[in-house]
């Protein structure tokens, strides 16, 4: 079965890729490279010794991807393609809303021409904004504080439109999951595929690991004087090939709904235990024998003091859930780190 996976190039994608080829799916990749490299496809390939067919296509060219579409026998899009980083999403707010949301509409314009109506959406916990309770369950009230989060909201009121509109039966009935991640890190235990972020990471366990390969010089830890056990902040880290796996699941949640019958489900994606920026180090310095160095400055703007998640959802629904541990999660990044120093640039 053929799943067309957009952003497959990217970080989760390629993890992503990986699980589709282990459960014996054909993943089809369109992505425009703005930030990744082809590289990671091929490593995958030559990993599970086949070859992954890639389009280097951008979501918002639409003659180009119903072209896709109508080359390949699509039976589902696992829709992964947009911009990520908050703080440039709130300088330059026009790029995320026509990547994200413009881009995203093209999509759908495309899979509805085409009669493609199996969707798995990466939504994003930072939908929620600043939680009023914890865990956060998928009906909390949802807040996002920049335009990067009002962007992945937008979409995803766009595909609960769509699912209303064929509730009463119709031949295309959406089937859509709207998964909110939380904190992806690690990488394939393989070593050969990882996050390699373009420049200074933005995010905290990537930035851990290049202290500790000497790239950089020490982490800046942003607050200690949150209300939280050490006064760093909490976060749901999750394993990126559990994320993947999980992707899988919801794929194959949505295949088995029957066709008149239209969803479309918000189902977090995390392992439900919260991790502070102190306990990371300590379990990285722990697993890696490795000392990272590390000072106190100021709150980064719009950060929260701590998240995690209500998984019960994914695992009543999707039989799903998270099963890799701190442990692997931070040695599967050392591993990665250590085989491939300057990213998929060596
Ligand atoms: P990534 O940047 O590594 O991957 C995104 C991929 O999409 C890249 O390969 C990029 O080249 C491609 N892309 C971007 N715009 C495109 C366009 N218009 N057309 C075609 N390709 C395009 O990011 P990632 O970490 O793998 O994230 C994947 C998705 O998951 C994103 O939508 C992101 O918002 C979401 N997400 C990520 C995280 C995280 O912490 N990594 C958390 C929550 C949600
Ligand atoms: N963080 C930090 N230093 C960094 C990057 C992040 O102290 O260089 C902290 C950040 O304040 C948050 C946690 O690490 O408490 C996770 O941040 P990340 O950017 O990885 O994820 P997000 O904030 O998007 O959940």
């Amino acid at each position: 079965m053929k799943i067309l996976v957009t952003g497959g190039a990217g970080y989760i994608g390629v993890h992503t890729i990986l699980a589709l080829v282990n459960e014996g799916y054909i993943p089809i990749v369109v992505d425009n490279l703005s930030n990744s490299s082809i590289e990671g496809i091929r490593r995958i390939e030559k990993l599970k010794n086949t070859t992954i067919k890639t389009y280097i296509c951008d979501i918002r060219d639409a003659e180009y991807l119903s072209q896709i579409f109508s080359e390949n026998d699509i039976q589902g899009v696992i829709h992964l393609a947009g911009l990520k980083a908050v703080g440039e999403s709130c300088s330059d707010p026009i790029s995320y809303y026509d990547n994200n949301v413009s881009g995203t509409l093209v999509l759908l314009k495309t899979m509805e021409k085409l009669g493609v109506a199996n969707l798995i959406f990466s939504s994003s916990a930072t939908v929620y904004g600043n939680p009023k309770t914890l865990p956060i369950k998928e009906d909390a009230k949802l807040f996002p504080t920049n335009p990067y989060g009002q962007s992945k909201l937008m979409i995803e009121k766009i595909c609960q439109d769509l699912a209303n509109k064929t509730k009463l039966a119709s031949k295309n009935a959406w089937k859509i999951a709207l998964l909110r991640y939380f904190n992806p890190i690690g990488a394939d235990k393989s070593g050969v595929v990882g996050e390699d972020p373009k420049g200074t990471p933005n995010n905290v366990m990537p930035y851990i690991a290049q202290v500790a390969s000497g790239k950089l010089e020490r982490l800046s830890i942003f607050g200690n004087d949150y209300p939280t056990k050490d006064g760093t902040g909490i976060r749901d880290y999750i394993h990126v090939m559990d994320l993947a796996e999980g992707h899988v699941a919801a794929l194959r949640w949505v295949l088995s709904i029957k066709p008149l019958i239209s969803e479309c489900r918000a189902i977090n994606l995390g392992t439900g235990s919260g991790t502070s920026v102190l306990e990371l180090l300590s379990i990285f310095e722990k697993e890696t024998g490795v000392k990272v160095p590390y000072v106190y400055s100021l709150r980064r703007s719009g950060d929260i003091a701590s998240c995690f998640a209500d998984p019960s959802l994914a695992h009543s629904l999707l039989g799903w859930k998270a099963s890799r541990n701190m442990a692997q999660m931070v040695s599967d990044t050392w591993r990665w780190q250590e085989q491939n120093p300057s990213g998929y640039g060596e």
